[in-house]
């Protein structure tokens, strides 16, 4: 069985659907599609949300009214058959009415997570009508009767895995199944997401659950970049990358993929394509258990990251001090990308600012702190052999005119992370992309 997963733009437009379609039944392999909300859905209903959070109901009405008229015209296109639009517009209608009840009622954060979900909702039930309409045998499987997630709101994979191996036993029929992305219940029974982007999550999911023979990730680039398109003038797609390779880029910056998603297909070793759907034949990016090549294989940048410095005397010879930091953060749930350290004093990033100014007050503490906001982390992704010579001069050349505030090497082989002011950003990876890729 393969999962596939088609994304929001890859099913944003009502022909983008029908070559979904197309591509989905071109073999005979069984397949579990995952698909996400029609692009700019998800961001309608969080803006609904918002809307309602402060009781700004005719707001939320007009919102809700814009979006329906939306869904009508899309299965005008998606349909031909009179009998099928009527129950495509009897579903929408049939979620609209839910969107407009939370007008009456008071709003919460479990019914905000009921609105967001009915994108993805309705996606696939749009989609499976439609591969009705053309004569293609599917199954709707209802990811709120297996994705699971725990009390520490992460997946619960043996859950999911039983779950769903349950349901498709019995399911003797069709070869194709259509589910939701991104949406779950939580340990309490409720609706509740994955995130946002998490339909890509899912997909690794459902895949390691089934110990799929592979997962497809379908969006509209093909496959992961060198570097990043918007950015820098020439980039290429990375034909083969590791699963650490691939969950550095994912989490520093790449956006095709969601850096979750990672580890249930690299804990199964499930073999994941990041595919194209405008362009099918594209080998895209293969990442895989496979040893690839020990060189650069790509840039990815994070902006919005913070540098904080915690300079102390007593930190010289001192043992335990760097726990008692790491403590601070633990309790703020905030995570920390980069240290670095030396004797008197220890530099680290977060990305996550929401609690800054508490962890700050804490932290002093143990000494002087400085805050430098608007910083970038560069990151270099390869194989790094700790035998090769020569891996960071090439970056050092490259980076002359670039001031450097930290620098991580060696934690893994895989990542060498430069931080910089934000304003340097485009500089750093324009030059690291002439300079590693000849380009
Ligand atoms: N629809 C959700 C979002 O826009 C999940 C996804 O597309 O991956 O975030
Ligand atoms: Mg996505």
């Amino acid at each position: 069985m393969q999962v596939l997963k088609f994304g929001g733009t890859s099913v944003g437009k009502p022909e983008r659907m029908h070559q979904v379609a197309q591509l989905i039944t071109k073999d005979n392999e069984p397949k579990i599609v995952v698909l996400s909300a029609l692009s700019g859905t998800t961001n309608a209903l969080v803006a609904i949300g918002e809307s309602l959070a402060k009781s700004d109901k005719d707001e939320a009405k007009a919102k809700i009214e814009a979006l329906r008229a939306h869904y009508y015209t899309f299965i005008q296109d998606l349909l031909k058959k009179e009998e099928l639009r009527a129950e495509a517009k009897a579903i929408i209608d049939e979620h609209f009415e839910f969107l407009l009840i939370t007008l009456k009622i008071s709003f919460n954060e479990a019914l905000n997570r009921d609105i967001l979900a009915q994108g993805e909702l309705m996606s696939t039930k749009l989609f499976t009508l439609y591969l009705e309409e053309i004569g293609v045998d599917a199954k709707l499987l209802p990811a709120l009767e297996f994705m699971r997630t725990n009390e520490e709101h992460e997946p619960d994979l043996d859950l999911i895995s039983e779950k769903l191996t349950a349901l498709l036993e019995k399911e003797k029929g069709p070869s194709i199944f259509i589910t939701q992305g991104y949406i779950c219940k939580n340990f309490k029974g409720e609706i509740d997401n994955l995130q946002r982007g998490g339909s890509d999550y899912t997909a690794s999911l459902v895949g390691a659950a089934i110990q799929a023979t592979e997962i497809q990730i379908w969006t509209d680039i093909d496959g992961m970049h060198n570097n990043d398109p918007r950015v820098v003038d020439k980039t290429f797609p990375i034909a083969e990358l590791s699963f650490d390779e691939a969950a550095e880029l994912a989490y520093f910056g790449a956006k095709i993929l969601h850096p979750a998603s990672i580890w249930p297909a690299q804990k199964m070793g499930i073999t994941v394509r990041l595919l194209n759907t405008m362009e099918p034949e594209a080998k895209g990016t293969v990442i895989s258990t496979a040893t690839t090549s020990d060189d650069v294989k790509a840039l990815a940048a994070k902006d919005g990251i913070t540098a904080i410095k915690i300079k102390s005397t007593r930190m010289l010879l001192a043992y335990g001090f760097l726990r008692k930091i790491f403590e601070i953060f633990e309790k703020y749930r905030t995570p920390i990308d980069m240290i670095t350290t030396s004797e008197v004093a220890v530099s680290v990033t977060i990305d996550d600012a929401t609690y800054l100014t508490k962890i700050v007050a804490e932290l002093e503490k143990f000494g002087t702190v400085e805050v430098d906001r608007n910083q970038t982390i560069i990151c270099v992704v390869g194989n790094f052999v700790a035998e090769r010579k020569g891996v960071v001069n090439n970056i050092f050349e490259a980076l002359t005119s670039v001031p450097i505030r930290m620098i991580s090497y060696g934690g893994s082989r895989h990542n060498i992370s430069l931080l910089t002011d934000r304003s340097y950003k485009e500089e750093a990876l324009q030059k690291l992309n002439t300079h590693l890729f000849d380009l």
